[in-house]
């Protein structure tokens, strides 16, 4: 039976959607029509010639489908006050920074309103379906959340991450408590801008409310994991402050200190408890559900470059569910998670057609040739026309296109899906890959989730000796001749010789595309490298990402770093222990 959360109708929110999902076509036309309407002052679309046209063919005849590169000057122009109604009808009052891993630096884009309440909207949908699977008590959530420095355009307008606009919101706050997924942590904690003290005391936090927490959450899931590898070093000093009641020298900022000592007292009782499991635990498998008896699940962005992660967050979850949580970006929100019970692999999202005008362009990606035709694509090659919502086919992938509230119009997202089905009349995406994230020496074409299979073939191998592959990049080496691949690993402990050896043949065998395998063959590209590099170097990238304005709660680590990433790559490069070259071509 679906728990009644005050304040919130899971029932009527469930209904509500179904009725959405049902006329998605004549939803979408509708959204499009008022998002031309609430935005045709805007000189952007003035400037198209629409001539007050709302239906989706004089629509796509007029707007061009744009990247983020077309609109920069137009944003850029908001964030320096222009007064007009550049990409909007109403003014933007705040500016978005995606979390810019893939270019290397955060991207500006708008927030506002509509955006805030269709991430609301987000939210009540997929907890509707997911409390109804795994109803919630009263509680908190252990939620690993962290937000951003936060400073003002030379117009005035605040900039953040898109995360941290969420967070600020008073409407985000309302939702939180209205299902009953409020953090345990003080505000201060969540706002402060040291994320190692923040994450510290979340930890400290859900402690103290260790019996409340109905379950554990971060955005991507890559934050979970960091946290409790973070645990493992620090639960001695989290128990000592427990039993004493006191908080932790670390912790040095004192508005954090402040509220966080404000819920601490002596409870050796508790600290005891704590540490009795932890010392009977092994190898930390199932530290949540043992410290966090009555967490329900794991929730948070599981799918896409989270993948990799998973296999620790089961470890560290046990037999509790892992949930993948929704799909979208800062730029806007796409699709809910309706089907909670899905293993993280198999999810996907459903898209809600009054959040925005959805496109899909085909790309139809079977064998190779057409893989590189769709690679050339996105450098000005013909590629076919976008379809709507209700059009796409069951099976194919598209790359998304996106018109929203916030002033983006027919904008690449630069995301590859494939369409796994239907509810209703809309479609269930499942994520593929990004679509610029290539390595490509020649005619070689291999994307971020044909890395991430070939990691994950060649760790079985380092699984065996007990080593873990923490985490992983590429880079292609073009100062060789013949150019080659070089994947960075970070691992849990070192590796036999011999065994990194065989790790590295293994990946250069596991990228099967015909055109690196063909290259590969007659040394038109050079045998693959496996770079191993000091633990702590991907933490180091994190941290750079985080100085750069990156807010740790999007952070999601390059899979591919160009020449154009000179710091990243320079990071990874000295921190180099040890590089072995493939024999498998040999
Ligand atoms: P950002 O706006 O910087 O947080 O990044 C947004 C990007 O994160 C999207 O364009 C996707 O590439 C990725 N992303 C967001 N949600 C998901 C999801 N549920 N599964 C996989 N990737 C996702």
């Amino acid at each position: 039976m679906l728990e009644k959360v005050q304040g919130f109708n899971g029932d009527r929110v469930i209904e509500e959607f179904e009725a959405l999902t049902k006329e998605a076509e004549r939803v979408q036309r509708e959204t499009l029509q008022k998002i031309l309407e609430e935005n045709g002052a805007a000189e952007y679309l003035q400037n198209l010639g629409l001539g007050g046209k709302t239906d989706p063919d004089s629509f796509k005849a007029c707007v061009p489908l744009v990247t983020h590169k077309d609109l920069e000057p137009y944003i850029q122009r908001i964030a320096d006050g222009e007064a007009l109604p550049i990409l909007t009808g109403k003014p933007i009052k705040s500016i978005s920074l995606s979390s810019g891993t893939t270019q290397g630096k955060p991207k500006l884009v708008p927030f506002n309103e509509e955006l805030e309440q269709s991430t609301m909207e987000i939210f009540r949908t997929s907890f509707a379906f997911r409390n109804r699977a795994h109803p919630i008590g009263n509680g908190k959530a252990l939620q690993f959340i962290y937000s951003s420095k936060q400073f003002k355009t030379k117009g005035g307008l605040l900039a953040t991450t898109a995360t941290t606009n969420v967070y600020l919101s008073q409407t985000f706050k309302n939702t939180m408590k209205d299902i009953h997924s409020q953090c345990c942590s003080p505000e201060e904690v969540i706002f402060s801008l040291d994320y190692n003290q923040s994450l510290y005391c979340h930890l400290l936090c859900g402690l103290i409310c260790s019996e409340e927490v109905q379950f554990v959450f971060s955005t991507f899931a890559h934050s979970i994991v960091h946290a409790f590898r973070t645990f493992e070093q620090v639960w001695e000093d989290l128990c000592c402050d427990i039993r004493e009641g006191v908080l932790s020298s670390r912790i040095t900022i004192p508005s954090i200190r402040s509220a966080v000592s404000r819920l601490l007292r002596p409870n050796p009782q508790l600290a005891d408890t704590i540490y009795n499991k932890c010392v009977n635990l092994s190898s930390w498998y199932g530290v949540i559900p043992e410290l966090w008896p009555n967490a329900k699940y794991v929730y948070g962005i599981m799918t896409g470059s989270m993948e990799p992660y998973l296999s620790k967050l089961r470890h560290y979850a046990a037999n509790l569910p892992l949930m993948s949580a929704d799909y979208g970006s800062s730029e806007g929100w796409i699709g809910a998670n309706i089907d909670p019970e899905e293993p993280p692999e198999s999810a996907t999202f459903t898209v809600l057609p009054n959040i925005g005008y959805f496109e899909f362009i085909p790309l139809k990606e079977i064998g190779h040739e057409q893989k590189v035709e769709n690679c050339a694509s996105i450098i000005g090659h013909r590629e076919p026309e976008p379809i709507g919502l209700t059009e796409v086919n069951d099976g194919e992938e598209y790359e998304v296109i996106i018109t929203t509230f916030a002033g983006l119009y027919r904008y690449r997202l630069g995301d590859v899906v494939k369409i796994a089905g239907f509810h209703n009349s809309t479609p269930k995406l499942q994520f593929v890959h990004r679509r610029n994230l290539i390595l490509t020496v020649n005619i070689d074409k291999n994307t971020e989730k044909d890395l991430q299979l070939a990691v994950e073939e060649a760790s079985k191998l380092l699984a065996v000796e007990k080593v873990e592959v923490l985490d992983f990049t590429s880079h292609v080496d073009m100062s060789t001749d013949p150019g080659h691949y070089v994947i960075f690993w970070e691992l849990s402990s070192n590796a036999r010789e011999e065994v990194l050896s065989n790790c590295c043949d293994c990946l250069d065998r596991a990228f099967i595309d015909p055109g690196y395998v063909g290259s590969r063959k007659v040394r038109a590209i050079g045998p693959l490298e496996l770079r191993i590099v000091n633990r702590g170097t991907f933490h180091k990238i994190l941290e750079h990402y985080v100085a750069l304005g990156a807010a740790m709660s999007q952070f999601k680590t390059p899979r591919c770093v160009g020449l154009s990433n000179c710091s990243v790559l320079q990071i990874l490069n000295s921190s180099v222990l040890k590089s072995i070259f493939s024999n498998a071509f040999d």
